[in-house]
This record gives C-alpha cells, structure tokens and sequence, in this order.
C-alpha cells in the first residue's frame, strides 16, 4: 500500500534539495508531481485539486521557518495537508453514556465487516469491555455461520436468530431489524456494554439493501455507524462512500484490506469526500490485523 505513491513523492522532493530559495517555478513543478503521483495512485480528482491548491498556496505563502530549508518545508506542508486530508486527528469510539453502546456496521458484500466485527470485539474486549455481536445479516448464506466463528475465535457470543428454536425470537427469523432489536435487547439483560451489529451488504449499491441498513439505523440508534470499505477498490471508493453516506449517514470509516497492494487513492479520499473520519484500519485475515488509524502516522508512513 502506498509503495508507489511514496516513492514518487520522495523522488518529488530529491529534486528540491540543495535549492537555498524555491521560485514560484520550482513550486509549481514541485505541486505537478504531486498531483501527478496523487493521480496516478487513484486519489479522487477533487481530493487532488483541493490537495494541491493547499500545498501550492502554502509553499508560496509567508510560511517561512528558519531551521528548515526550502525542500523540508515542502515536506513538513504536505505531511500536514496529508494528516488534513486523513481526517486530522484520531478519532475514538464514542462510548453512550447510558450502556450499551451500539455500533452498527455497513459496507459493501465482500468489504470486510464480518471480518472487522470480530476484530472489533476482541479489540474491544482487550479493553476490558463485555461485548455482544449480533447477526443482522441475513442476505447471505454463510454470513451468521462466520460471525459465530469469529465470534468464537474472539472469545465473544453472537446473538443469531436461531430457526429452529422456537422462542420469542422466533419471529425475528429472517428480518434483519427485528433481529437487531433483539440483540440489543439481549445485551441489556446480559449486561454487554457495546453491541456490535453485522448487516448485510450486496455486490453493488442497491436501494433495497440501503433502506434496510437505514431502516436497522431508525431501529437501534446506534452511537457509531462504521462504514467498512475495502482500500482494492480505488476509483469506486467515492461514489460507494458517498452513498453509504446518504443512505446510513455513517459516523466513521473502516479501511480493510490495507495491507494489499492498493495504490492507496481510496484511503486518501474517502475522508475528504465524506467529511468523515477514518477510525480503524484492518490489515489482514486474522483477528489481531487491525488497528486504530492515526492520521499523522498513516501521513508519516507515506512520506518515509
Ligand atoms: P463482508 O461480506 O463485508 O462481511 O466481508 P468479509 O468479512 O466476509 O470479508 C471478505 C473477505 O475478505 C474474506 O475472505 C476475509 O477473510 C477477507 N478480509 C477481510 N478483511 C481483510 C483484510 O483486512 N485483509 C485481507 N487481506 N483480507 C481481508
């Protein structure tokens, strides 16, 4: 992730050491190839604008800071504009006041939340919480089945509709809101502080699967909404973000897959297109692949 874009900027920057002065032309040429390798590494066209402008207006600008030369204050302003871009600070889990609190998940089939909500929960439990998972996703056929193994593998319990016990959660076999409901009510009489909801995803945006992940918001209103993308996808990261977005009004953003080999243009978008923060990263297959996203170090890991 980000190889390429790295190695670009840092070639960007080569050029400018030695310089004792930058002339508008040397920013210019510098704000070229940046533009150039935040293209090239699939950043959204006006993510790049925005980006750019900033770093152009800045370099040109009164900013000068006598212990660093021309190409470290080129540096320093694109590390900055970098963490900007990211969200800024790192943003935590809001916790309710009044426990449980709710966490519903949301994203594509395939982007990664069944996996991220165990990871989540062990996570969170490595945090001294008592967390629930529930299995609202009922669109696909294994999807229970893998929340319950990962559960299991996080040593946390997954509420499930089970068909074939005849209960008063019977009914809510095979509709995901009253499903949801019912986990949540499940954790406040086994005293779970954080419930995490699974939802379904299909291959595309669709409408019918957007009011049912609006229709499980209205139903539990969840303190977090995370919106799992998978980091692969590049270009389609806006347009999928931005209608997740609409449809769920999601709180905060997951990128999966982050130790793949994506040129890195969907993490450094989604945030800005969005205006919404990026609060974990999920960088494998195992359940310890995950982390809390710090923008500044994700910027520094860019420009090392
Ligand atoms: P869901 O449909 O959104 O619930 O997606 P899943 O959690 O089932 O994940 C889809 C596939 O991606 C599975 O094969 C996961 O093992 C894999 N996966 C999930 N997260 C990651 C990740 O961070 N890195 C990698 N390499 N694979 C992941």
């Amino acid at each position: 992730m980000f190889n390429s874009l790295s190695d670009r900027l840092a070639a960007t920057f080569k050029n400018l050491r030695g310089k004792g002065r930058l002339s508008e032309a040397d920013v210019d040429a510098t704000v070229r190839e940046i533009r150039r390798a935040l293209l090239d590494a699939d950043v959204a066209v006006p993510v790049v604008r925005e980006f750019t402008g900033k770093v152009r207006e800045r370099a040109l600008g009164a900013e000068v800071n006598a212990a660093l030369n021309p190409a470290q204050q080129i540096v320093k302003i694109v590390n900055e504009e970098l963490v900007e871009i990211l969200g800024g600070q790192t943003r935590r889990i809001r916790l309710a006041k009044n426990p449980p609190t709710v966490i519903m998940l949301a994203g594509l089939q395939g982007a990664g939340k069944t996996t991220l909500a165990g990871k989540l929960s062990k996570w969170l439990k490595g945090q001294g919480h008592s967390p629930l998972l529930v299995a609202a996703d009922l669109q696909r056929p294994n999807a229970v089945k893998q929340l319950q193994v990962n559960g299991e593998r996080a040593g946390v319990p997954v509420f499930a509709p089970d068909p074939g016990v005849s209960s008063e959660f019977e009914a809510a076999t095979g509709d995901p809101v009253a499903v949801a409901q019912a986990g949540l009510a499940e954790a406040r009489s086994k005293l779970h502080d954080v419930v995490i909801v699974d939802t379904a995803g299909r291959l595309g945006v669709d409408a019918e699967l957007m009011q049912q992940a609006a229709d499980i918001r209205a139903a539990i209103s969840p303190d977090e909404v995370l919106f799992v993308i998978d980091a692969m996808i590049g270009q389609d990261a806006v347009a999928t973000a931005q209608a997740f977005d609409e449809g769920v009004n999601f709180t905060g953003i997951v990128l999966s897959k982050l130790d793949g080999d994506a040129r890195g243009g969907a993490a450094l978008s989604v945030a800005t297109v969005t205006g919404k923060p990026v609060m974990f990263a999920s960088t494998g297959e195992s359940l310890d692949d995950f982390e809390v996203f710090h923008p500044d170090r994700m910027a520094s890991r860019i420009l090392d």
